[in-house]
């Protein structure tokens, strides 16, 4: 029996797999992508989260902090957050909801037990769970007993990967899975490196594993203006859904800057930092243009 980190649990979700399904995020990456969204999704330990629109600066957070970690000045709040140890007290006297520890230890049981709850929308629905991130697949052993789970209970199962774990964590959760929404960022290893801070070497080798064992892929490929909307990276991505016989489609994820607001919730600085979304009509032209390279549906997600 493994405990995980989870640091959100949300219902009704129509994204991230078919039919409704409800979505577990663990907590933690090996990656480092620069326009990651999920900043609190990163680290592998729980952590403060700080909305300070929600603050109303009454203070009593300063209260309680034995670690100082709370002040304020004539700028407003100011949250120390190299200082703190997660150990809670300031959200639990936060009236406004404005603090919270983000990542709570749950053991694979209590998460199903949340999951079940919606079964009847899945059943109605054709969906089930999602297991995301962070990365599910850093914490195996919880992940693969969710999924075992999920499975004995009739649940269609998803997981949401960047593909870089080990082998055997693959061979392991692979019979609980029904559908891999598998990421491919950038087809060029230093790159790939530059923008993630991993070589995709193994994530490569982990893709086609799945393929060869015939499991169902959907490729998820972001498009980063900058990094890897190049004309080389579309035609990879199209190559790779023609030659992997699992892959059912393509969904094109158009960078979005609503994830810069968790940096900051999180006290980390954004990497890549860029205001506007990309081009809606830009999306179209990318997706038509990987679309004319290969047999399978390419979507906008
Ligand atoms: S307790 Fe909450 S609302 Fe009050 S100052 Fe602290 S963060 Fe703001
Ligand atoms: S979680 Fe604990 S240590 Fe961190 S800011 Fe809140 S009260 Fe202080």
């Amino acid at each position: 029996m493994a405990d995980g980190l989870v640091f959100d649990i949300q219902h009704f979700c129509l994204d991230d797999g078919p039919g409704i399904r409800t979505t577990v995020f663990f907590k933690g990456c090996p990656l480092r992508c620069i326009w990651c969204h999920n900043a609190e999704g990163l680290s592998a330990e729980p952590q403060l989260y700080y909305a300070s629109e929600k603050c109303t600066g009454c203070r009593k957070c300063a209260d309680v902090c034995p670690e100082n970690v709370h002040s304020f000045r004539e700028t407003g709040h100011d949250v120390d957050f190299l200082s703190c140890v997660s150990c809670g007290s300031c959200a639990d006297v936060c009236g406004r909801e404005a603090l919270r520890i983000a990542g709570r230890r749950m053991s694979a049981r209590e998460v199903l037990k949340d999951v079940l709850a919606d079964k009847p929308f899945y059943d109605q629905s054709e969906g089930g769970v999602t297991l995301s991130g962070g990365e599910p697949l850093m914490q195996g052993d919880f992940a693969c007993e969710l999924a075992e789970l999920a499975k004995i209970n009739g649940l269609h199962v998803c997981v949401e990967t960047s593909g870089y774990c080990t082998p055997q964590t693959l061979r392991q959760i692979l019979p609980f899975t029904d559908l891999f929404l598998f990421d491919f960022k950038h087809h060029d290893p230093q790159l790939h490196r530059r923008f993630t801070g991993v070589d995709n070497r193994r994530i490569l080798e982990n893709l086609r594993f799945l393929s060869e064992n015939g499991k169902e892929l959907i490729l998820r490929c972001p498009i980063i203006p900058g990094c890897n909307d190049s004309e080389p990276h579309y035609r990879a991505i199209a190559e790779l859904s023609e030659e992997l016989c699992g892959v059912t489609a393509v969904h094109i994820e158009p960078y979005h800057p609503f994830g810069l607001s968790k940096y900051r919730a999180v006290g980390r600085k954004a990497a890549y930092v860029r205001d506007e979304l990309l081009d809606r009509r830009d999306a179209e032209r990318i997706r038509d243009h990987i679309a004319s390279l290969t047999a399978k549906p390419v979507v906008i997600s």
